[in-house]
């Protein structure tokens, strides 16, 4: 039996902040047939404009990731829900929102895991699409560096920044991942996005990440964790790192099976490096999959779902 496609059982909603314009988004997600991809819906506009995510459809790396359509339409800050698909398989669904951008929610994946999960994962008839990397593709900028290596299974992530913060610790900066659906619920899905207080002031100060706050980021100043809570995992930063890694890896909405090795990457990094991939015939294969032990471990998720306490509203 193949591993097949996967949409959303119901439709659900839920409303949150968003990062850019400190005001209320509301989105919704919508089962969508095998085959349709990803696909984001401007509701707000008229008439409605639908941006089918891909590697080419990502035109903003700056703050986030955002795709951006022919006419300029834009739906930003999209990389932390495509992260919760990656993880729970779907690889069809439309996401109406009512902004140029989604809610951040708690500034992690979990919110958006919590409502795909609510919605039910429905298993369509046809077979997944996975992208096999076939040769070592790699990017670089500055000092900075992305590469994906062919393995024999799975996808692995091996991810190293390099912070120079009292806060951030040394020893916390590396982080290993055989990535499948449970691990990722249990060791990344809530790790946030950081930043620090002196880039909070500076971006205020000029109209951006008006949206932002303790609520939806972790916040450093100059020594200090200032989030009363402190950290969710020891090694938050670079698991966040990962998780955006994953989302900026999957605008394709087909999984990868092969090895990610990463130096202080981010979202432009990742990009680039999904690109070069899908730019080079030679590098990889589109393949399906016999349910192995990868296909039991997908339905394992399935089964066992952990469901952590979220602020997300659920209209
Ligand atoms: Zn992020």
């Amino acid at each position: 039996m193949m591993i097949r496609q996967r949409t959303i059982k119901k439709e659900v909603s839920a409303s949150g902040i968003g990062l850019h314009s400190g005001k209320k988004v509301s989105m919704t997600f919508k089962p969508a047939p095998a085959n349709t991809g990803i696909v984001y819906v401007r509701s707000d506009l008229s008439p409605k404009v639908y941006m089918k995510t891909s590697a080419e459809m990502v035109r903003d790396t700056e703050l986030c990731t955002a795709i951006i359509s022919d006419d300029g339409a834009r739906v930003a800050t999209i990389e932390h829900l495509s992260a919760a698909l990656s993880a729970t398989g779907i690889d069809n669904l439309y996401i109406e929102v009512n902004a140029p951008e989604l809610p951040v929610m708690d500034g992690s994946a979990q919110p958006f895991i919590y409502l795909l999960e609510s919605a039910g994962i429905e298993i369509l008839s046809a077979p997944k699409k996975f992208i096999k990397v076939l040769k070592k593709v790699r990017v670089e900028l500055d000092d900075k560096w992305a590469e994906l290596c062919p393995t024999k299974a799975g996808f692995k992530l091996d991810l190293q920044i390099d912070f120079n913060h009292p806060a951030m610790d040394k020893s916390m900066q590396h982080y290993k991942l055989d990535f499948n659906g449970d691990r990722f619920l249990s060791d990344v899905s809530r790790a946030r996005t950081f930043c620090f207080m002196k880039d909070v002031e500076f971006m205020h100060a000029h109209n951006l990440a008006l949206g932002g706050s303790l609520d939806n980021a972790v916040v450093m100043d100059d020594f200090h964790v200032m989030n009363p809570e402190g950290l969710r995992y020891p090694n938050e930063f670079v698991k966040h790192k990962m998780l955006d890694a994953i989302g900026d890896l999957y605008m394709s909405a087909q999984s990868i099976v092969g090895e990610f090795k990463a130096y202080k990457t981010g979202h432009h990094l990742n990009n680039m490096l999904l690109r070069a991939l899908l730019a080079d015939a030679t590098a990889y294969n589109l393949i399906t999959i016999e349910d192995g032990k990868q296909g039991l471990e997908q339905n394992r998720f399935i089964e066992e779902v952990h469901v952590h306490d979220t602020d997300a509203v659920i209209a």
